[in-house]
């Protein structure tokens, strides 16, 4: 696609830097962005020769946003079971679906949903966790093909410590892996890339491990896990493979490399996180099911003081909703609460305990640039995809939502002009319809969706 857009903008340049243009522009070549900026720094010649789209003063672009940690096949349970913790839930709820995909035609019909409903709700990149099952992995990578949709697909392994109706043998685990992986190769699409998927250490053992960080290594694949969610998770690994902590069990088997993404990490020791700073790994943030399954509140800031990059992730259907603007939102309130307790002290009591204890009077939570940071940015940068997505810079393909404020939930106000002075004056008029997008709108507000310049999703109705 050639394309320009003159209108609002608004990325993440940095973590703590919101870029935004009132009247900017963003051009488009061949899908790549080549030019982004104030509309004063225009060339003139792309007015000539590019296709024109002008935004409505509700309207603006921003980056489309990437999820780094969703179970696709989960998706039917959304909302489903959210009163167990993880152990029971992944028992009761979990294995019994995912076991139902060795049904193809069951696989085709969850798969064509996901997909189109996280598009519609902005999500460019997907790393999707498939099932045990080769097969109707391969689907899901074909739907992402069909539907335009950036994602790494992953065929998830465990031989151990599952259910007897849904677990492999190791040796058909690690060929199964290697015909999958060969498979979404020729598939020869740039937008979908094979991961590698062991579902985490409980269910996997130290052979199977070190057989697909071997295949990672032969492929120059990523790599997704869990890490750390749950407390008695972090126990039973420890006991299991007698190590002093559970990234020691992931460090092993060698998976622990610069592309590999860890969701979770909420209960991670001081000692593991400098070695995810060592290896380079990556944390994929799950707020939204950490909440709900009451595994924990993952503190973001600690993360990133330790040097780890740190992407957000949906986790559908430990998280209830596929949407990263409820990442974002729950990013935020896990936050928010993390600033609570560590400041004021407080656990419901009414009373302040501890008030001598400042040890934390300088913690500060994240505010809405930074979530949208874990959400585009910081999420490409969790899968090594930064030089490709993220933002806008010049270079990159050209993966966007184009967002209004003026379509339900969101309602706009004639604001008298003496309201408007005062409070731009802290916050400009692009921010301030990100914020109203971030942290109040929906699915809704998108009304179309870009990946790699091409138009994914039309909302005929603007
Ligand atoms: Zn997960």
């Amino acid at each position: 696609m050639d394309h320009l857009f003159l209108g609002s903008v608004a990325h993440c340049e940095s973590r703590d830097y919101l870029e935004t243009f009132e009247n900017g522009f963003v051009a488009i070549e061949k899908g790549k962005i080549i030019g982004i900026g104030d509309r004063s720094a225009l060339p003139p010649d792309y007015l000539n020769s590019l296709p024109v789209t002008t935004l409505s003063p509700s309207q603006f672009l921003l980056p489309g946003f990437v999820d780094c940690h969703i179970h696709a096949p989960q998706y039917p349970n959304i909302g489903l079971g959210l009163d167990l913790p993880l152990l029971k839930w992944l028992d009761t709820y979990t294995f019994p679906l995912e076991s139902a995909y060795s049904n193809t035609d069951f696989a085709k019909q969850v798969y064509e949903a996901v997909v189109r409903r996280t598009i519609n709700c902005g999500t460019t990149m997907a790393s999707y966790f498939a099932t045990n099952h080769k097969d109707s992995s391969l689907i899901l990578a074909y739907e992402a093909t069909k539907q335009g949709q950036r994602a790494f697909v992953g065929k998830v392994c465990s031989n151990n410590a599952s259910p007897d109706y849904y677990i492999e043998k190791t040796a058909d685990s690690l060929r199964d892996t290697e015909t999958f992986i060969n498979d979404v190769l020729n598939l020869n699409n740039p937008l979908v890339r094979p991961i590698i998927t062991p579902r985490f250490a409980l269910s996997c053992t130290s052979e199977l491990l070190n057989g697909l960080s071997d295949l990672a290594a032969k492929y120059g694949l990523n790599i997704q896990s869990h890490i750390s969610e749950n407390c008695g998770e972090i126990e039973a690994v420890k006991d299991i493979f007698k190590k002093e902590t559970y990234t020691e069990v992931y460090e092993d088997t060698k998976l622990m490399t610069s592309k590999c993404i860890m969701a979770h990490g909420v209960h991670l020791e001081d000692e593991e996180l400098q070695l995810f700073k060592k290896y380079g790994t990556s944390v994929a943030h799950c707020p939204t099911s950490n909440i709900k399954l009451r595994s924990g509140l993952c503190d973001v800031r600690r993360l990133w003081n330790a040097g780890i990059k740190v992407g957000l992730g949906t986790d559908v259907s430990g998280g209830h909703n596929a949407s990263m603007l409820v990442a974002i939102q729950d990013a935020l309130n896990v936050s928010h609460c993390l600033n609570i307790f560590k400041k004021q002290h407080i656990f419901g009591s009414g009373r302040i305990q501890n008030p001598n204890d400042n040890s934390n009077k300088n913690y500060e939570p994240l505010e809405y640039k930074h979530a949208l940071y874990l959400a585009t940015l910081g999420g490409a940068h969790a899968l090594s995809l930064d030089s490709v997505c993220g933002n806008f810079a010049v270079g990159k393909d050209f993966d966007a939502l184009l967002v209004d404020i003026s379509k339900a939930p969101l309602d706009l106000f004639d604001i008298p002009a003496s309201v408007n002075e005062k409070s731009i004056a802290s916050h400009g008029r692009v921010d301030k319809m990100v914020q109203k997008f971030l942290y109040a709108g929906d699915d809704r507000n998108i009304v179309k969706v870009f990946i790699a310049g091409k138009q994914v999703k039309n909302d005929h109705s603007i």
